[in-house]
């Protein structure tokens, strides 16, 4: 029953609403799983703030699982609400045949594209409730552009569609321009998200201008700030229970941080060696599921991780 709401959420809950109410995720929806799937880990671009184009280990982007193989672990887990992303999804070779076949126990709530390649698969496709996220990189296209690959999704049936930005220092300025132009478009809307670098950040003055954008309304508030990467306190999480993220190897993770965690250089020596992120493998039947919540000691800062796993703080009283 919730995840045919779901399905009816996804097709038609503007994304400004669904952003005000991400917060509230793990209140209303507390027992639901969410799976972040990445059939495919290489992309096309080469963007300078992509954690995962950046850090993945070589040898996982050559990693190619048939859409048959992944229809069969799909049917073994629980009801879910799937993001696929990547890389670049649409360069997964499988990729409508995976979306067509997927267990209809599942939700596939959102796919995350770059819209450069393979735009008339997404366009192919029957199955087409689901959101799309179109990540928009000014350096790769111009916006009338993209707008142009926006506006056929539309006319294909995709009823929600967002433009997905990362408020790189050096765009930063761009962003109230970039949100009335794509905005001027009926039903579509532009997203931000915060720039993340294990190795950058924002100056005073350029936090000072994301404040100012959140005021305005151009950046949707969200709860990332208040968590940093110097943040080692105790986090009740459901990640690994709740959340899970697969990436095209079979290898299952807890969280975004914790595949950063686990498998990105940069980030190995930043956190708490009692944390555990890695579940096993699904194709060599080593995955498992942990079975209660956790509680996490280290830095935990992005967005997905903190509503998907409703990561809050444990106080600690003296
Ligand atoms: S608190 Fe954050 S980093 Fe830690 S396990 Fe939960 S989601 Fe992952």
């Amino acid at each position: 029953m919730i995840l045919k709401i779901l399905k009816r959420v996804n097709r038609y809950l503007p994304e400004d609403f669904r952003l005000r109410l991400l917060p509230y995720y793990r209140r209303i929806l507390p027992g639901l799983n969410n799976v972040i799937f990445i059939p495919q880990l290489k992309c096309n671009y080469n963007c300078a703030y992509c954690i995962w184009n950046r850090f993945t280990p070589d040898g996982f982007k050559d990693s190619f699982h048939h859409f048959t193989d992944w229809v069969r672990i799909f049917q073994t887990f629980p009801p879910s609400a799937v993001i696929i992303t990547g890389g670049e999804p649409l360069l997964y070779r499988d990729i409508v045949p995976l979306i067509e076949n997927f267990p209809d126990k599942h939700v596939i709530s959102c796919l995350v594209t770059n819209l450069s390649v393979n735009i008339d698969k997404l366009i192919s496709l029957k199955k087409k409730e689901f959101r799309i996220m179109a990540s928009f990189h000014p350096y790769t296209a111009t916006k009338e552009a993209f707008m142009q690959g926006l506006i056929s999704l539309k006319a294909a049936g995709f009823k929600n569609i967002t433009v997905n930005f990362v408020a790189y220092p050096e765009y930063l300025k761009d962003i109230p321009v970039l949100k009335k132009f794509f905005e001027q478009e009926k039903g579509l809307y532009f997203r931000t998200d915060t720039f993340k670098d294990p190795d950058y950040k924002y100056s005073g003055q350029e936090l000072e201008l994301i404040r100012e954008y959140k005021k305005k309304g151009f950046i949707a508030p969200d709860r990332t700030e208040g968590y940093s990467f110097e943040d080692f306190s105790a986090k009740a999480c459901r990640a690994g229970k709740n959340l899970f993220i697969i990436i095209a190897n079979g290898n299952v993770y807890s969280c975004m941080e914790g595949y950063y965690y686990s498998e990105c250089k940069p980030y190995k020596d930043k956190y708490n060696k009692i944390d555990k992120f890695y579940l096993g493998n699904v194709f060599d039947g080593s995955f498992n599921a942990s079975e209660k919540n956790r509680v996490c000691h280290s830095p935990c800062a992005e967005l997905c991780d903190l509503e998907l796993a409703g990561v809050r703080r444990i106080s600690v009283s003296s």
